[in-house]
């Protein structure tokens, strides 16, 4: 059972790879804006780099799978979101290490992922970074669950406020980061990172419930 979750991994790090070698370079354009331009680069570096280290993990076990998988994105992405992803991914394994994986587990891995992005990245709700679409995703999935919502629906569900917190990030002034000396020419437009992330969570989130 642990090979077949470890599988099932490989599946949604081969659909963030197909989404965001797609939009590498409108999320390199975003973060032109206002940041150095490099996110779309380094998501695709990142990914390509998890989903190899994934694959050769991948008899090892879902943890396994995803330690190797947030090793090899933060080693290759560089740049802050790089270092972020990495650790985010290797912290989903303990809630979603198990045969039958609920609203809860989901919510669960998605809150250590948080969790673990707060922790390093101090970053607050409102300082226009990832964070801003992470916190409504997970406590979407959170209230999902509390209602007992079937997982393809809370996953739709969270994905869609994620989407449009990423998109609402459009109206903040980023307080952290490289965007920040660039404050006032971000205004108007989504923060890089929050955009990568809705986009990496509409992508799991369709292979998933397909
Ligand atoms: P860099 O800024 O080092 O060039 P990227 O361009 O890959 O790295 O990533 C930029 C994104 O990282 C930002 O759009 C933002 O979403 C996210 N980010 C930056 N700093 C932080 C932080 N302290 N906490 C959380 N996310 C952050
Ligand atoms: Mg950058
Ligand atoms: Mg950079």
């Amino acid at each position: 059972a642990s090979v077949a979750r470890a599988d099932r991994a490989l599946v949604l790090l081969a659909a963030m790879r197909v989404t965001l070698h797609e939009h590498e370079d409108e999320l390199g354009r975003i973060d032109a804006i206002a940041g150095d331009g490099d996110h779309g680069v380094g998501m695709r570096r990142g990914i390509d780099a998890a989903l190899d280290a994934a694959t050769a993990a991948r008899d090892s076990g879902l943890s396994t799978v995803l330690r190797a998988a947030g090793e090899g994105w933060s080693e290759i992405a560089g740049g802050t979101s790089g270092a972020l992803w990495g650790a985010a991914l290797t912290s989903l394994a303990p809630a979603l290490d198990r045969d039958d994986v609920s609203v809860a587990h989901v919510a669960a891995a998605a809150r250590a992922a948080l969790d673990t992005v707060v922790r390093l990245g101090r970053a607050t709700v409102g300082d226009k970074t990832m964070v801003d679409a992470l916190v409504p995703y997970v406590e979407r999935l959170e209230a999902a669950a509390a209602a007992g919502l079937p997982l393809v629906d809370a996953l739709a569900a969270a994905a869609a406020d994620a989407t449009a917190a990423a998109r609402a990030t459009s109206e903040l002034r980023p307080a952290l980061g490289r965007a920040r000396p660039l404050a006032e020419r971000s205004l108007g437009h989504p923060d890089a990172g929050a955009t990568s992330l809705a986009l990496v969570l509409t992508a799991v989130t369709q292979t998933a419930i397909t």
